[in-house]
Order: C-alpha cells, then sequence, then structure tokens
C-alpha cells in the first residue's frame, strides 16, 4: 500500500519470493527475553504487537550459534534442534500478523562477558575482562558450521530469514578487521584471508538454506577505531557478499569500543545515511541504512534521496510499536517518539536488566502491561503536569475517568521542558507535544496557571499528588548573593551566566547545566557535518576505521563543575551515555574540582577548599545544581484516595523513566 505522505517509505521491496510490505525494518535489539525459554511467549506478544503495527519486516535480537558465542553467561543461543519450538512461538505471532522475522545470528568473539570467549586473536577487548582463546584454524571451520547449523535450525523455527551480525567489532568483524586480526595464516594477514571467515559463512549458509531464505549481512561500514577498515574494502567486502548470497546488507556503524557517540540522542538525526550512501552505487542487493531514524518523515526522505533502499529503526519500535501504522494513517502526533535518550533500552540491557522505554514503560512487558477497563468511573484530579502526573491523567483518562490536570506554571511539562532546553537533548521536547496531543485527545481538562486548593480537591474522588520537584539550596555563606543562579532560573532563560562560571553539582543536572554553557548558541541544533568534526569522523573514510583528528571547540566560557565527594564526576550517568558527556566536556576544557568544601560567596566570587587549601574561583556567577527536593505540601498522607507520585513522592534518584513509569502504573490501577 501506498500513501501519499510517505509514497517512498511504503513501497513494498521483493527479496527472493518474498515481498517485504513497506521500507521499513525493525533493527535487532537484544531485549533480555530472548536469553530464557519461560520468556518466549513474552517475546512472541513483543513481535506481535510491532508487527500488529505494519513493520515491514522485523529482526530478533542477537542469538549465539554456540556458547563460546554467548554475549553474556547464558544468554540466548540456538544450537540444538530442542531449542526450535520457543523460536516457533515468535515466528507463529509475526506471520499470524502478516509480517517477516529474520533471526540475527550474533557471536560475541572477544566482547563475550564470560571466559568461555574466542576470537581471531588473542588479544583481549578494552570493554571486557576476558581474554579470548585465538581460534586454531580448526575451531574456525567448527565456527562457521556452527553459524550454519543455527541458520538451518531458524529455517526450521519458521523464520523468514537470518540476520549475520558481521559489524559492531564482534566476532567476523574481529576477523575483517586489521585492528583484531592478528593472524599470519589462511584467517589473517591480506583482504582476502580476513574476509575468509564472513564469506565462508555466507556461502555455506546459502547452500543450505536454499536461495529463497533472506540473508541480511550487518556490515560494518564506519568503524570509528584504529586501524579499522576503510571505504575501499568496505566496498570490496559489499561486492563480495553480494556474491556469495547476500540479499540484503545492512549497515553496522561503530564498534562497541569506539569512543565516538552513534546512537545517543545527540547524534544528529539520520547522522549516518552518508555511510550507506557511499556504498549505494556499488552493489545492486537492496541496502538499509540505520541509526537515529526515529521519524517517518526522516526515514522517507532517506529513501527518496535514493541514499538507501529501506530503513533500520529499532529503539523507536520500543517507543511505539505502531509506528508504521499510526504513520500510514496520517496519524503522526499519535506517534510516541524515540528521544535516544537510552536510558531504559541500552543501559538496561548493559545492567542485565529487561529492556524497557522511558517513554513507553511497557516495551518488552506487553503481557504485563495490559489495560484494564474500569468498574466505575470516578473524577480525578492530578496535581503536576510534569512527567509523572501526565503518564497518570492520559492512562486514566485512556482507560474512561474523567480527569482534571492541574497545573501552576504556564505549560506543561515540568522539569522535562529545561531538560529539552539542553544542546543535545532537542529530541525531548517530542515527549512533551505527545502529552499536549494525548490530554486534547482524551478530553482531559488541563487547568493551567492554577494551583487547587484543598477544598476544590476535597471534589474528587481521587487526587493524585504529581508536584515534583524543586532544587536544592544548599546552606552556603552568600547564598542570596546576586551572582548565585539557581538551574531552573538559568535554564528556564529568566535568568543570563556571564563569562566566568562554578557549577556546584556535577551530577545529571550539574553535567547537562555545563554542556549548555559551553556553546556559544544553545538554540542551535548541531548539522551533520558539525558532529562529525567534532567527533574526529571521517566522512570520506578514506582513513582506516574513518577517523580523523577532532576539531576540538573550546568551551564559550570558563566553567568550573566541583562537587564534594572525591569520586569521578557523572557516576551516576547513564551506562551508555555517561561516557560521552564527560568527554564532551573535557574536550572543550570545562575543569571539573572534586572533594571540594563550599565556603562563601561574595564579590570575590566562590570561595572553596581543596585538601584544606583555601581559593577562590573569580567567576561572574555561580550555579546551583544540587539536587532537588521534593513539593509535598498538597500531600495527605491519612487519607485513603490521596496518592502521590514521581519527584513529589521522592526526590533521590529521580529521572523522567521512573516518573513516566509511576504515573502510568498508578493509572492503570485507580
Ligand atoms: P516535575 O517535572 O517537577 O513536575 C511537577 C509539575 O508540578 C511542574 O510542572 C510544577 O509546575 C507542577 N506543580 C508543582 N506544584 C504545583 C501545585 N501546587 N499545583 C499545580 N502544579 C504544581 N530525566 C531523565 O530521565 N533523563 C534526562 O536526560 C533528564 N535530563 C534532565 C535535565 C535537566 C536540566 C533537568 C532539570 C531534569 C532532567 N531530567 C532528566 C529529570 C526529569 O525531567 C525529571 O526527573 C522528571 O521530569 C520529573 O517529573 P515529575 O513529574 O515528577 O516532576
Ligand atoms: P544528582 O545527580 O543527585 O546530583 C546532585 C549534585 O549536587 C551532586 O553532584 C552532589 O554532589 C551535589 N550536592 C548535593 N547536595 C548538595 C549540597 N547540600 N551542597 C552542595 N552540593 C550538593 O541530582 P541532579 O543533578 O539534580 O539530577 C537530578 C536527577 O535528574 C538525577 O537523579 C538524574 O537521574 C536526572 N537527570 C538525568 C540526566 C541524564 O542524562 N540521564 C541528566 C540530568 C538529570 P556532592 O554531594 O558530592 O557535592
Ligand atoms: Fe528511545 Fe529512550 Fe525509549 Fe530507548 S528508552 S527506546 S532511547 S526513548
Amino acid at each position: 500500500m501506498t500513501t501519499t505522505n510517505y509514497p517512498n517509505l511504503f513501497e513494498p521491496l521483493r527479496v527472493g519470493n518474498k515481498t517485504i510490505k513497506n521500507r521499513v525494518l525493525m533493527g535487532s535489539m537484544h531485549t533480555g527475553l530472548e536469553d530464557r525459554a519461560k520468556n518466549y511467549p513474552k517475546l512472541a506478544e513483543y513481535f506481535r504487537q510491532r508487527a500488529a503495527g505494519q513493520t515491514g519486516i522485523m529482526v530478533t535480537g542477537g542469538i549465539a550459534p554456540n556458547v563460546s558465542g554467548w554475549v553474556g553467561p547464558f544468554s540466548g543461543f540456538l544450537k540444538y534442534g530442542f531449542q526450535v519450538k520457543r523460536h516457533k512461538l515468535v515466528t507463529a505471532a509475526v506471520h499470524q500478523e502478516g509480517s517477516l522475522i529474520c533471526m540475527q545470528i550474533l557471536h560475541s568473539g572477544r566482547y563475550g562477558y564470560h571466559p568461555f570467549n574466542v576470537s581471531a586473536t588473542d588479544k583481549q577487548s578494552p570493554i571486557t575482562p576476558f581474554k579470548p582463546k585465538k581460534l586454531t584454524d580448526k575451531k574456525i571451520r567448527k565456527q562457521i558450521h556452527d553459524f550454519v547449523n543455527c541458520a538451518r535450525l531458524s529455517q526450521k523455527a519458521n523464520y523468514d530469514g537470518i540476520e549475520i551480525m558481521g559489524s559492531e567489532g564482534y566476532l567476523i568483524n574481529q576477523f575483517i578487521s586489521p585492528r583484531t586480526n592478528d593472524r599470519d595464516d589462511q584467517w589473517g594477514g591480506s583482504y582476502e584471508n580476513r574476509t575468509r571467515f564472513a564469506l565462508e559463512i555466507v556461502k555455506q549458509t546459502r547452500k543450505a538454506v536454499g536461495e529463497d531464505f533472506i540473508i541480511i549481512f550487518r556490515l560494518s561500514m564506519l568503524e570509528l577505531v584504529n586501524n579499522g577498515s576503510s571505504i575501499d574494502e568496505v566496498i570490496r567486502l559489499a561486492k563480495d557478499l553480494e556474491k556469495a548470497g547476500v540479499s540484503i546488507i545492512n549497515t553496522g556503524i561503530g564498534w562497541h569500543e569506539a569512543r565516538v557517540p552513534t546512537i545517543a540522542t545527540m547524534v544528529p538525526r539520520a547522522g549516518f545515511a552518508w555511510v550507506t550512501e557511499l556504498i549505494k552505487k556499488e552493489v545492486s542487493v537492496p541496502l538499509v541504512t540505520t541509526n537515529r531514524i526515529n521519524h517517518p518523515q526522516v526515514a522517507e526522505d532517506i529513501i527518496a534521496s535514493g541514499k538507501a533502499d529501506m530503513v533500520s529503526m529499532a529503539r523507536p519500535f520500543l517507543a511505539d510499536p505502531d509506528l508504521v501504522k499510526k504513520s500510514q494513517a496520517g496519524q503522526e502526533q499519535d506517534i510516541n517518539i524515540c528521544i535516544g535518550c537510552n536510558q531504559a533500552c541500552l543501559d538496561h540491557v548493559f545492567q542485565n536488566k529487561r529492556a524497557s522505554c522511558l517513554v513507553n514503560p511497557a516495551a518488552c512487558h506487553e503481557t504485563e502491561f495490559v489495560k484494564q477497563p474500569i468498574s466505575k468511573m470516578k473524577n480525578i484530579a492530578v496535581v503536576g503536569a510534569g512527567m509523572a502526573g501526565l503518564s497518570c491523567s492520559t492512562t486514566l483518562a485512556e482507560r474512561g475517568h474523567q480527569v482534571t490536570l492541574f497545573e501552576a506554571a504556564n505549560k506543561i511539562g515540568g522539569q522535562f521542558n529545561l531538560a529539552a532546553a539542553i544542546p543535545g537533548k532537542e529530541e525531548f521536547v517530542h515527549t512533551i507535544n505527545y502529552f499536549t496531543h494525548l490530554l486534547n485527545k482524551h478530553d482531559i481538562n488541563l487547568k493551567l496557571n492554577h494551583k487547587p486548593s484543598e477544598s476544590e480537591l476535597s471534589q474528587f474522588d481521587e487526587v493524585v499528588i504529581a508536584t515534583g520537584v524543586t532544587p536544592r539550596v544548599p546552606g552556603i555563606e552568600g547564598i542570596d548573593h546576586e551572582k548565585v543562579i539557581l538551574y531552573h532560573d538559568l535554564l528556564s532563560g529568566r535568568k543570563q551566566a556571564g563569562k566566568k562560571i562554578a557549577v556546584i553539582g556535577a551530577g545529571g543536572i550539574g553535567f547537562d547545566v555545563s554542556e549548555y554553557l559551553s556553546v556559544e548558541n544553545p538554540d542551535e541544533a548541531q548539522s551533520i557535518a558539525d558532529f562529525c568534526a567534532e567527533w574526529g569522523i571521517d566522512q570520506r573514510i578514506e582513513s582506516p576505521g574513518g577517523l580523523i583528528k577532532a576539531h576540538d571547540e573550546k568551551s564559550a566560557r570558563e566553567i568550573y563543575m566541583l562537587q564534594r565527594k572525591t569520586t569521578k564526576p557523572g557516576k551516576g550517568l547513564g551506562k551508555t551515555t555517561g561516557w560521552i558527556h564527560r568527554l564532551s566536556l573535557k574536550k572543550k576544557g570545562v575543569k571539573t574540582i572534586t572533594g571540594v568544601s563550599y565556603d562563601k560567596i561574595d564579590d570575590a566570587g566562590l570561595h572553596i577548599r581543596v585538601k584544606e587549601k583555601p581559593q577562590v574561583l573569580d567567576v561572574d556567577h555561580v550555579i546551583i545544581c544540587a539536587g532537588q527536593i521534593s513539593n509535598k505540601e498538597l500531600h495527605r498522607e491519612e487519607a485513603e484516595n490521596y496518592h502521590i507520585i514521581g519527584g513529589a513522592d521522592l526526590a533521590a534518584e529521580l529521572d523522567a523513566k521512573r516518573a513516566i513509569k509511576q504515573g502510568t502504573l498508578l493509572g492503570q490501577k485507580l
């Protein structure tokens, strides 16, 4: 089916004897559900919902071909006939909804977080504590056999094809790249020898599975590590893979050990589509482009411009399983957009927790988040339209309750508005827009600029207190001095900062405020070219690995970021994004001082002591980012019909993930 809005995106694509109904591939994501047989009914429902959402073709999370290929201890693998049955639940659910699904075969090689890992080399990766065993010729052949066996079993499980994971620095990539292939036998050295492993896997698999089984190869096109592949080798390998029998080539960007952001929210939208374009004219099999494509228009523009034949979106399907269906129906406002935060998806996976989504806590928990019908319609007041109040009121109203939402400010969103003001977090505004749309859609009575009185609240059957937090004001002498600015006054534009700044507090907000102050114009979104220059990405990929000298832009201000603790600043930041924030500020020359005692603030600046040594930071302004305190005044703990959520409930370690989840759960309960 084609629609007028996205004619290219909804053009079907014929691959072998199969028709992919549109150009959208749901990219592989490890959810944690694929690791245990007992979780396959949940996995099946997760995929069923995305298939019902009209996704063209989907790829499962990585399944290892054997134990040595595990990503971590006891992760999912497919080696034996008895393991096929559980996968049939997944394929049946997807086929019932008329979509296609491929199983990703992923051998982690030296990235395996376990003692049985193997590689082309015996050199340990910088991101795993386990030294790999270097594979012998015989064991390499055994690995190839296991890949083929795994593909055959996936065919028995009724998958429509497989994706062979050849990028991101996993085993196949470790053979291809001179960075990790230090062999001098027929599996190392020359290009022909380094690519033999990949090509043998494809050739032997094609022979085993026949012509019509889809083989997608995830090709590492831009490695972002030193001594990686350059464009000539990538193009040559793409052509050889085509000859070897792949049906589709998907784009792989960056190794896991790369120190360049590739999918985090500060990466511009479609920030790596240019990589796929470099290969496009060189092969005739369909090419899939990927990374930070989170909206149908972005996807349509890529296909229309001829940069790629298909787009891969992965996290956007956690945020909204119906993304394609809503795009087809012209209901873009209904799309819950992935904001690229990584907080509930990748961060969870790296902590060995089941993946989910900050903006959609039902993701990967589909069987647990079933919308409950209400037994009796209630009149409910929600106080505070931050993330907690918004998720609660929209869930309540969707279930049929009558909801009045009180908000003291002149707009909804609470603290999330301040987050969206940070350079690189521009996407956050979409969540506020999405909730604005839902408030209208579900007829919620929104009362802005309105703090309800106790007597007003007494008219309601249930009262939800979601009044959030206010900045903590530390008891430092001179805290009332005109140099002092609280973070919310700065980020909301009520106050402006000078050229020399001390930031008190090096938590999430201290980092964000420093980022905000370090750029000349925080409202200006970064272009793809500027992003590449900042992170040293060679847009011609002529240098091996595609790295060149980064253009280190100095901070627009002299900034000191301070904390009392002696631990590493930003220790509590996200697992997969904290390093980006730390590196970004370091590159800009922002100074961090730990183990600080604050003495006073006066006309001379901020007086501190570090290891008992006094010093004065001669700054124009001191920005306070010293945590937050809950606004609980309206809560009546003794009243059974009063409920408290989000920051109002608990300020410590508050983030939007918790606020939205708590709001949604309460919204389902009342
Ligand atoms: P709030 O956002 O504080 O909302 C409470 C609302 O209640 C406000 O709108 C307030 O005006 C209203 N209110 C208060 N009193 C009353 C009253 N008496 N009557 C009516 N209304 C009232 N979180 C993340 O997960 N990821 C991030 O990357 C991230 N970055 C951030 C960056 C910055 C700079 C900031 C400041 C925060 C960031 N956060 C981030 C935190 C996140 O925004 C908050 O944790 C979350 O939004 C809290 O939601 P809440 O609804 O509990 O509270
Ligand atoms: P935070 O992470 O708890 O950091 C508070 C900072 O203030 C710490 O550096 C702390 O360091 C300092 N501090 C605390 N009490 C102080 C006092 N009395 N005097 C001086 N300094 C004091 O809180 P936050 O930065 O306000 O962030 C709030 C929440 O928003 C976080 O929990 C986070 O989850 C969320 N957030 C997340 C992101 C993200 O990228 N994921 C970004 C922004 C915010 P010392 O005690 O060592 O001085
Ligand atoms: Fe996207 Fe954040 Fe949800 Fe992950 S947690 S899918 S990055 S919105």
